[in-house]
C-alpha cells in the first residue's frame, strides 16, 4: 500500500523563508503560484516577458526572467511544458542553480526518459497533481484540495522529503492526500490513461449510432453532453466503481454488469492491447515518436487533428452547445 499524507505530516516551515520560484505562469503555474501564496510563502514568478508575465503582475506577483529566478530559487517549481522543459533547462536554468537548491516538477516524464541530466548536488522532486490547473485553484479556493503523487527523485541535501511535503502543503494537496509514487510510476499511469482511447470510443459508438438513424443530438447527450456523465464519475469517485450500480435503474445494472461483460476471448484480446499500450511507453517508443514529431513539425499529428475537428461530430456538438441553454 503506498504511504499517504497528510496536512499534519508536513510543514511549510521548510520552505518558508526560502525563496520559491515559480517558473512558468501556465495551467499549473498560476493555480500553484496563488495556492501557495495564499498558503502564507512568499514567492516570485519567472516567466518570459508576455501575456503570462503581464497576467503574474496582475495577480501581484514579482516577476523575473527565467535565468534571475534560477539564480534566486531555493525551491523551483519548473511549471512549463513536458517538451519546452529540457531546452528550457539547459540554457536558462542549470547554468545559474544554487547548490542545495530544489527542482519540483508537477510531472515524472522527463525525469523518467532520462531527459534532463541533472546537476548532483541538488534535491530533484515531484509534486504531481492529479488534477487540471484550473480545478488546482478552484478546489484549494473552497477550501477542499485534490491528490498529487509525490518522490523525491534525487536527495542531495538530506531534506528533500520535508520539502516535497511542504511544497504538497501549499499546493493544497496534503488537504487531501499527497501519495508517495515514483517518476516512474506517475509517468506510466498517467501515459497510459491518455493512450486508452477514450476520444475515439466515443466517436465510435457515435459513428455506429449514427448509421444506425438515430439522431446526433441524442447521441452526443447520451455520452458527454448532458453533464450525466460528470455526475457519474463523481459517484464512482465517492462511492466506488461498482457501488455507484446502486444509482441506477435494475436493468442499467444488468446491462452494466452483464451484458458489457466481454467474453473470454475479446477480454483476452483487449488485454493484449493494453499491455502493447504499456510496453510501448515503458520501452520509450512512445516517447521517442513523440519527440520526433515534435522535431519535424508534427507530421503525423497535425493532419489527424484536423481530420478529427473536420468529423461531422464535431459540428453537431458545437451546434448543440449553443442551443441548449446551459450555464458553463
Ligand atoms: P502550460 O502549457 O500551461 O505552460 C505555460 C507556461 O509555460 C507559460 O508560463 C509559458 O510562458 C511557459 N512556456 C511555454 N513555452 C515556453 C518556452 N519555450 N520558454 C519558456 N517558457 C515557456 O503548462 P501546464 O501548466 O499544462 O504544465 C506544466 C507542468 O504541469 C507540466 O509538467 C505538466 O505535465 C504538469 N501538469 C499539468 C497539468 C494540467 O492540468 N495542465 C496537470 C498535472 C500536471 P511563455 O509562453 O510566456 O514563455
Amino acid at each position: 500500500m503506498a504511504k499517504i499524507f497528510f496536512d499534519e505530516d508536513a510543514d511549510l516551515g521548510e520552505i518558508q523563508g526560502q525563496t520559491v520560484a515559480v517558473i512558468g505562469y501556465g495551467n499549473q503555474g498560476r493555480a500553484q503560484a496563488l495556492n501557495i501564496w495564499d498558503s502564507g510563502v512568499r514567492i516570485i514568478v519567472g516567466n518570459e516577458e508576455d501575456e503570462y508575465a503581464e497576467q503574474a503582475r496582475k495577480d501581484g506577483f514579482h516577476v523575473v526572467p527565467i535565468a534571475e529566478a534560477a539564480a534566486q530559487g531555493d525551491i523551483l517549481l519548473l511549471l512549463v511544458p513536458d517538451e519546452i522543459a529540457p531546452g528550457l533547462f539547459e540554457n536558462e536554468i542549470r547554468p545559474h542553480l544554487r547548490s542545495g537548491a530544489c527542482l519540483c516538477f508537477a510531472s515524472g516524464y522527463n525525469l523518467y526518459y532520462g531527459q534532463m541530466p541533472l546537476p548532483p548536488d541538488v534535491d530533484v522532486i515531484m509534486v504531481a497533481p492529479r488534477m487540471v490547473g484550473v480545478a488546482v485553484r478552484t478546489e484549494y479556493e473552497r477550501g477542499a484540495g485534490y491528490p498529487s503523487l509525490i518522490a523525491v527523485h534525487q536527495d542531495s541535501t538530506g531534506t528533500a522529503m520535508a520539502r516535497t511535503l511542504a511544497v504538497a502543503k501549499a499546493i493544497g494537496s496534503t488537504r487531501v492526500g499527497a501519495v508517495l509514487s515514483s517518476v516512474e510510476e506517475e509517468t506510466v499511469t498517467d501515459l497510459f490513461d491518455e493512450h486508452l482511447g477514450h476520444i475515439y470510443a466515443i466517436r465510435r459508438y457515435y459513428e455506429v449510432l449514427r448509421e444506425a438513424g438515430y439522431s446526433p443530438e441524442a447521441i452526443l447527450l447520451e455520452f458527454y453532453m448532458s453533464g450525466e456523465w460528470e455526475a457519474l464519475a463523481r459517484l464512482e469517485r465517492e462511492v466506488g466503481l461498482f457501488h455507484q450500480l446502486a444509482y441506477h435503474s435494475r436493468t442499467a445494472q444488468y446491462g452494466q454488469e452483464v451484458t458489457a461483460r466481454l467474453s473470454d476471448e475479446d477480454e483476452a484480446r483487449e488485454r493484449a492491447r493494453l499491455r502493447a499500450l504499456l510496453a510501448n511507453i515503458r520501452s520509450g517508443q512512445f516517447a521517442r515518436d513523440w519527440a520526433r514529431e515534435q522535431r519535424q513539425g508534427a507530421p503525423v499529428w497535425r493532419p489527424i487533428h484536423e481530420q478529427n475537428l473536420a468529423h461531422p461530430l464535431i459540428a453537431e456538438e458545437q451546434r448543440l452547445m449553443k442551443q441548449l441553454q446551459r450555464k458553463r
